[in-house]
């Protein structure tokens, strides 16, 4: 394998200007160009142009891997006690949380997201390495009942190298579930990010080489996945896939692992209904639900897409949401008092205008938005307005395919089992929201309901301790909690022989000659 280790100047991430990131891909100690294309980030909020990066080769992408194999096989990391890899993890995390602002701002200009959320995002990046680092150094090795003359000791192996693959959304916070756990549990992770958003993945490669982790443990691999995709998953080395993005390309790579027989964890689309009954707290769940789909200006996997409302209080909620949905103010990430920023790219807008379209093609009638905003100062942002639709069936497009943008559809329920009936009637199980003070009502929907997570009187809110799935098409495996970190480890069984005898099995029957028959009952 032949790549042409062309250094580049800027290697030391305090020396970078301003929010630049080093524009390499990090291999065999050093940094080097991207062979492939080159990808201009331009900021979602003003399309200025924020930084034009080296895509990496297919060529590349293999050679980080065989470098990722040779570190998890001969750095020790794996041999190192859970301890003082933890201890790795929280140095990655000081690097964070020392980089907090720069981080931020990073994602903000490649995302479009409020400074609000990307501040937050990074310091869950931060507190995900730490509760990773945590989790492994308290995790423990069973001893199993005995059942026969032996010890049993079920112990937990690294896989080797995981291959990370992450969405544009919340790019440092998806990076972050996959690289700590993994590397606590005593993997090496090639970590692939969105084409779109690739700079602050790259940001975090800067924070690891100066953390002093062994040298291909990790690496960032920038790249489309029409280049690089195949040359990552298809590699011989990568023994697990984790992955985070739509539900098609999530099939696509199960079934390129399926051929390879290794493990994937996958957290793909949602349609997630918001249900309010007809005894919620109304202020409340308005609130809940604008949140629901228009934070992240509803490019979000659990974004409450569908709304259900009792027919009994539909008409009047649906008015008053419509009526506050118009007030959300639009506008750049960094300015403090927005509550909806860009969408990432141009051509994501466009997708999202043709759903749009196409609900109006299927009979539905657009309450609000449906549009970009008249105002000039935004012209050149990828803005689009909260658009709230109702009066499609729900087995319309746009109310089963998952939209990605600030796109609500709203539906009236009569019954619990009508309900329960509407919910489920979709091929996606990520989330649901029930917003009623009703506990036993609460628990009978929450359980009725396809979805990994549910919000009972909240959304939205996540922690890193709780395990995160998707039921149906929605995804196979967890993110977070512990299981989250069991999904990069596996069982072994260690039987400990307790007899001091041979075994008896097998042995030769022994000649009648041979006999001793001093001690037999016949000679006795
Ligand atoms: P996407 O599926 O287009 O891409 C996700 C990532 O996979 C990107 O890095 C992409 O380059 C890569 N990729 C795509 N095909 C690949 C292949 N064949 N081989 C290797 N890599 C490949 O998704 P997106 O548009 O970036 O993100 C939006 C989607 O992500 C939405 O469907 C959203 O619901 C989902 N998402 C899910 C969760 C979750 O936890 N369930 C969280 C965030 C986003």
């Amino acid at each position: 394998m032949t790549v042409t280790p062309e250094k580049t100047p800027e290697k030391d991430p305090e020396k970078i200007p301003d929010l630049r990131v080093v524009d390499a891909v990090r291999l065999h100690g050093d940094w080097v160009t991207g062979a492939g294309d080159l990808y201009t980030v331009v900021d979602p909020a003003t399309g200025a142009e924020v930084q034009t990066i080296h895509q990496i080769s297919a060529e590349q992408a293999r050679a980080a891997i065989d470098a990722a194999d040779t570190a998890f096989r001969t750095s020790g990391w794996r041999d190192l006690m859970p301890h003082e890899r933890a201890a790795g993890l929280r140095r990655i995390a000081d690097g964070i949380d020392r980089n907090r602002e720069r981080l931020a701002r990073i994602q903000t200009a490649n995302t479009g997201k409020t400074l609000t959320e990307t501040t937050k995002l990074v310091a869950s990046a931060a507190g995900t390495f730490r509760y990773y680092a945590a989790a492994v150094e308290s995790r423990q090795e069973a001893v199993t009942p005995r059942r026969g003359p032996w010890d049993t000791v079920s112990v937990l192996e690294p896989l080797g190298v995981v291959a990370a693959i992450t969405p544009w959304n919340s790019p440092i916070a998806s990076d972050a579930q996959k690289i700590a756990p993994a590397l606590a549990a005593g993997n090496a992770v090639v970590l692939k990010p969105a084409e779109w958003t690739p700079l602050v993945a790259m940001a975090l490669m800067e924070i690891v080489v100066a953390s002093g982790l062994p040298e291909g443990l990790v690496t960032v691999l920038p790249g489309k996945s029409a280049v690089i995709g195949d040359a990552i998953t298809g590699h011989p080395a990568v023994a697990k896939i984790s992955f985070t993005g739509g539900t098609g390309a999530g099939k696509r790579i199960a079934h390129q692992a399926a051929d390879r027989l290794i493990p994937t964890t996958l957290e793909l689309g949602g349609k997630s209904p918001t249900i309010v009954c007809e005894d919620a707290d109304v202020d409340q769940a308005l609130q809940g639900v604008l949140f629901g789909i228009f934070s992240s200006t509803g490019q979000s996997c659990i974004a409450g897409s569908r709304l259900f409302v009792h027919r009994s209080i539909y008409r009047g909620f649906v008015d008053e949401l419509v009526r506050r949905a118009r007030q959300l103010r639009i506008g750049p990430g960094t300015d403090p008092a927005t509550d909806v920023g860009p969408l990432v790219h141009a051509r994501h807008r466009d997708t999202v205008h043709g759903y749009v379209e196409r609900a109006r093609g299927e009979g539905g009638t657009v309450l609000c938005g449906g549009k970009a905003p008249d105002a000039t100062e935004l012209a050149d942002g990828n803005y689009y307005e909260p658009t709230v639709i109702e009066g499609l069936a729900n087995s319309s497009d746009t109310c089963q395919e998952e939209i990605f943008g600030p796109v609500l559809v709203c539906l009236p329920f009569d019954d619990e089992d009508d309900l329960v009936d509407q919910a489920n009637d979709t091929v996606y199980g990520l989330a649901v929201g029930i917003w009623t003070p009703a506990y036993l009502r609460a628990r009978r929907l929450a359980r009725r309901i396809d979805a990994g997570t549910v919000w009972i009187n909240t959304y939205k809110q996540f922690s890193i301790s709780t395990p995160f799935s998707g039921f149906k098409d929605s995804g196979l495996g967890v993110d977070k909690g512990l299981d989250g970190l069991a999904e990069y480890s596996k069982r072994k069984s260690l039987y400990w022989g307790l007899d001091q005898a041979p075994m008896g099995w097998g042995r030769p029957t022994p000649h009648p000659s041979d006999h001793d028959t001093s001690h037999t009952e016949e000679t006795s």
